[in-house]
């Protein structure tokens, strides 16, 4: 494999700084210049955009979004073997990777929108093991429309499937209320097990999301908690699932049918249900 941007292989890149992969962080590393491109696309045109990565382990997705011209990339990796290998691509694009050794999911994501003028993405090859929690915490937060303009995220397809779901569907459930509620979510591309260095077991997808300016109004946590309950037994009738918080009471309210079961509800009805929580 060539290099497009004057960098070493990443195969000589993790040899030399030894980056085994590790499975308790999630590490499947995207090897391919040319994928890691296809996902960095996947975004849009990146002149004059601010990218916050995570997990950018050797920095296949990085050197591709420094590439295709992002003005500054902030990544954001919990691993410290991999900052020397991040530190050379810094010093190949001086001044637009700034390298962040911590946790994602305990980032200040608004700290990144206080210090950069332009618009703000999310572009990440996500650690399998904390992907849907940082997603669902995007997704949440209390400040709309949020710090960034769009999320393009690797995630195991199945999880793809469960973001991008529409009612009446055995994959939709809280992920897809959630997504579904405040953005649109699309499926971008599929990427075979083969493609990552090890090869996962799975067949991974990229999902591309976009804030909506205007969801329909109702607080994060009270989705988050309805729809947890609600699917929790999802082959129950509601007025079982939902007696937690309030059951057949809760729903005469939102004159939703007891007899229905999680899976018929629209985002709207869930949101319903969740303001009057
Ligand atoms: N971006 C690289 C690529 O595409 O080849 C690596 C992707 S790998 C699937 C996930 C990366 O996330 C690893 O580098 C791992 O060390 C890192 N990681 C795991 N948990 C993390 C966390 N909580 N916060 C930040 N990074 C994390």
């Amino acid at each position: 494999m060539s290099s497009l941007d004057g960098l070493p292989p990443l195969r000589d890149v993790i040899a030399r700084h030894e980056l085994a992969a590790k499975k308790a962080l999630g590490q499947n590393f995207l090897l391919d210049l040319n994928l890691t491109q296809k996902v960095a696309r996947a975004s849009g045109p990146l002149e004059g955009v601010t990218v916050i990565e995570i997990g950018p382990g050797p920095g296949g997705l990085t050197r591709a979004l420094l590439a295709l011209g992002a003005s500054k990339v902030v990544a954001i990796e919990r691993d410290p073997r991999c900052l020397p290998a991040l530190a050379e691509i810094a010093d190949h694009y001086p001044g637009k990777l700034e390298v962040i050794e911590g946790d994602a999911l305990a980032f200040d994501y608004y700290s990144v929108q206080a210090t950069d003028t332009g618009p703000l993405r999310i572009v990440a090859n996500l650690p399998y093991n904390v992907g849907t929690q940082l997603l669902v915490n995007w997704l949440t937060g209390p400040i709309w429309p949020p710090f960034y303009e769009s999320l393009t995220l690797m995630f195991q397809r199945e999880v793809a499937l469960r973001i991008v779901a529409e009612p009446d569907g055995d994959a939709y459930g809280r992920l897809g209320v959630l997504a579904g509620w405040r953005t649109d979510a699309r499926i971008a591309f599929d990427i075979p097990p083969q493609a990552f260095t090890p090869p996962p077991k799975v067949t991974s997808s990229v999902v591309h999301l976009v804030p909506r300016p205007h969801p329909i109004p109702c607080d994060g946590d009270a989705l988050a908690r309805v729809t947890q309950a609600a699917f929790g037994q999802r082959r129950k009738m509601l007025r079982q699932s939902l007696k937690p918080l309030g059951g057949e009471a809760l729903l005469a309210k939102a004159e939703i049918e007891p007899t229905r079961r999680a899976e018929t509800l629209s985002v709207e009805e869930f949101c319903r249900l969740a303001r009057l929580l």
